[in-house]
């Protein structure tokens, strides 16, 4: 299928692969409320729920949460350093942080909120199911020797550009599952090696991400006993990640952050499929309604949320279809059809997509690197553009002013959500600190 998209001021951009911002014509105030979506926002409340009650295991799991008793979290960082760096230094940027998911424990990327969340939550409710965990009775027992023998005759499944892979495979071999993740070609070959020395099989598919899930969707279909983490559909894997809306808003109010109409807050969330930054935007404006605008960052060959969103089309747009290649560094990102799930709630909750180059991705990871020691992977990197498309950019103005905000943007808070990066082998970081060098 070839696809026209319509006419709007970002397509010429779109189709030429430049960096550009568009922004959501059905974009609507409090989009959430909509009772024709396949979600409630009292499901963010049973996750946030769900991982508190799973907490303890998840410390008896992985000691390096010992710390904070289980709670998977990460870092809300204020940008100084940094900001000059970017070009952010002038008080008409506001207040600019890093959410900083690239070093979040378990799984070195926002996947931890997601695979690690979906794979417990499974692992619960298999127990309860069978027997082995009765009401009352301590969630830790399922670290315990029998729960590790009654998992080992279950194995999780997945397809993954890399990073889900690696929280799924992790998260399951934790508690005794087999494991097996179908990688797209884009994985890069740590990701892969990492999975095999925990004794995870990894299928490494000649093809794209799309491919690699369909392939892993069929086996799991054949046999019940292998459970499938579905990334085109997951209603768990969504809400896992929207419950680190909380957090920030936690964290916000920490720094003295308000969020309300004369204080707008800006989400920059890397989109690959679209869970990801979808549960966190659902997350997001549960908590701070219309005050808070989310925006989508893609790579330029792989702007899978944009065109679909974009094309108004009812069945899924790929970037295919409109002439683009999907071929990024950013393998988080590498995807080229969204989720049809994602698709249908961001509709109207979405306030736009904007799209970086992978020459940027890099000269970001190593100014992030030099002034403020924060280390990330390519696909981590794509928010930092947020804040000059929204300030500097016509259809950022032309936004501001739709929805009366132009005024207040002195007063607003930019949050870049940086998505994964500190599970990379220093070998592999200081490559990606050569080529951001050699790019100059
Ligand atoms: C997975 C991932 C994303 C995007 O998440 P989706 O759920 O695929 O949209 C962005 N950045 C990194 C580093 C990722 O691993």
């Amino acid at each position: 299928m070839t696809m026209e998209l319509p006419n709007d001021p970002a397509r010429a951009d779109v189709l030429a692969a430049r960096p550009t911002l568009w922004t959501n014509g059905l974009y609507r105030e409090n989009a959430i409320a909509d009772a024709s979506l396949p979600l409630e926002p009292s499901q963010v409340d049973e996750a946030e729920a769900n991982w508190k009650r799973l907490a303890p295991l998840l410390a008896a799991c992985f000691p390096e949460l010992d710390a904070t008793a289980g709670a998977i979290r990460s870092d809300l960082i204020e940008l100084d350093a940094l900001r000059e760096a970017l070009g952010y230094g002038g008080a008409g940027f506001g207040r600019v942080f890093v959410k900083a998911d690239s070093a979040l424990p378990v799984a070195g990327s926002i996947k931890a909120r997601g695979g690690v969340y979906e794979v417990f939550v499974f692992a619960e409710e298999l127990a309860r199911r069978e027997g082995l965990l009765a009401r009352g009775q301590d969630i830790r027992n399922l670290a315990g020797p029998d729960a590790r023998a009654f998992f080992s005759r279950y194995t999780i499944a997945v397809g993954s550009t890399g990073n889900l892979g690696l929280s799924v495979g992790i998260a399951a071999r934790a508690l005794g599952f087999k494991a097996t993740v179908h990688m797209s070609s884009d994985a890069k070959a740590w990701k892969v090696e990492r999975l095999r020395k925990l004794g995870v099989e990894v299928v490494q598919h000649e093809a794209d991400y799309t491919t690699a899930v369909e392939m892993a969707r069929e086996v799991a279909a054949s046999d019940p006993s292998i459970y499938f983490v579905d990334d085109e559909q997951s209603r768990r894997l969504f809400l896992g990640y929207s419950a680190a809306a909380s957090e920030l808003a936690g964290q916000l109010a920490a720094c003295g952050v308000t969020v309300d109409a004369d204080h707008p807050l800006f989400l920059y969330l890397p989109c690959g499929i679209g869970g990801a930054p979808g549960g966190v935007a659902y997350g997001a404006k549960k908590i701070f309604g219309d005050a808070v605008h989310c925006f989508f960052v893609e790579p330029v060959q792989s702007p899978c949320a944009l065109v679909h969103m974009m094309s108004g089309s009812q069945d899924l747009v790929s970037v295919y279809d409109v002439g683009l290649t999907n071929d990024t560094e950013a393998d988080g990102m590498a995807v080229a059809r969204m989720s049809a799930f994602v698709a249908t709630v961001m509709r109207e909750m979405l306030a736009g997509v904007f799209t970086v180059d992978d020459a940027s991705l890099f000269r970001w990871l190593r100014l992030a690197h030099e002034t403020q020691a924060i280390r990330l992977e390519p696909s981590a990197a794509a928010g930092f553009a947020g804040p000059h498309f929204l300030v500097d950019h016509p259809q950022g103005r032309a936004f501001a002013e739709r929805w009366k905000i132009g005024d207040s943007l002195a007063r607003a808070t930019h949050v870049v959500w940086t998505t994964g990066g500190s599970f990379v082998p220093q070998e592999q970081f200081d490559a990606f600190l050569k080529t951001a060098a050699e790019l100059g």
